[in-house]
């Protein structure tokens, strides 16, 4: 499996485990260094998702193989309008999507973490789902934010990786969730002029760490998802007996 299969497995089942899906909800996309895209199939549980149900396209988005996601158009309009984009995560996470089903948007900075790590949120007028012109509505908003709220739908958001474009669903739903307790609790405050570009430029230098390679974990001798796993005392022994019964032969 490559990389870039195993990263939407990986982080769709996470969409999933985290419940901003339910059903057959959500897609996620992955731009391939061959210039060529991988996305979720239309119609799949992201908790059942298998590298082989992934959905192929070219460097222009004309589908080779697999079942592509209905909303395969939106995340093309993004690649185009952001070439910097690696990823694309689109799911209907609870509190994002309540504040998208009553018209709100996030566009006043109110919460510091939000401000570094995911930027302000625009909410993008209703279009109807899988259609050219919600591609567009979409695009046009995530061309200088890194997420961004739809209207009577869910949310999107865009990363260098699957990762990064995971991990800003999970901030973004979690800011929209503070942002409701705040209004309940009598109304988000916003940040003060100066600390907002205090923390901008905090945030220049911030990110999600790039984690070790499964090779390193605890030193097995070789990882990976379909890979046999050997750690370095049973890698020895190994060798130790196959010298022993070559020294007999
Ligand atoms: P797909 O199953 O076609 O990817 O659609 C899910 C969705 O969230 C539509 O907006
Ligand atoms: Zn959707």
């Amino acid at each position: 499996m490559s990389d870039a299969a195993r990263d939407l497995v990986r982080y769709g089942a996470k969409l999933a485990s985290k419940g901003f899906v339910a059903a057959t909800d959500g897609n996620l996309s992955v731009r391939l260094p061959s210039g060529g895209f991988l996305v979720t199939p239309s119609g799949v549980p992201k908790s059942e998702l298998r590298a082989t149900l992934l959905a192929s396209l070219d460097g222009e988005g004309r589908p080779l193989s697999g079942k592509v996601s209905s909303e395969w158009p939106m995340h093309l309009a993004i690649y185009r309008a952001r070439p910097d984009a690696g990823a694309v995560v689109h799911a209907h996470p609870p509190f994002a999507t309540a504040l998208a089903c009553a018209g709100l948007s996030m566009d006043r900075p109110f919460l510091s973490e939000a401000v570094i790590s995911l930027g302000t949120v625009p909410l993008v007028p209703f279009a109807l789902p899988s259609t050219d012109s919600l591609a567009g509505e979409v695009a046009a908003a995530l061309a200088d934010h890194s997420a961004a709220l739809m209207a009577n739908h869910g949310a999107v958001t865009v990363g260098p990786d699957v990762r990064t474009a995971y991990y800003r669903m999970e901030t973004l739903e979690q800011t929209a969730r503070i942002f409701l307790y705040a209004r309940l609790l009598g109304g988000d405050r916003p940040l003060p002029e100066a600390a907002v570009a205090q923390l901008r430029e905090l945030g220049r230098g911030y990110g999600l760490a790039a984690l070790p390679s499964p090779a390193c974990d605890g030193c097995p001798v070789a990882a990976g998802e379909d890979g046999l796993f050997l750690r370095r005392g049973e890698l020895q022994r190994m060798l130790v007996e196959f010298a022993r019964l070559a020294a007999r032969a």
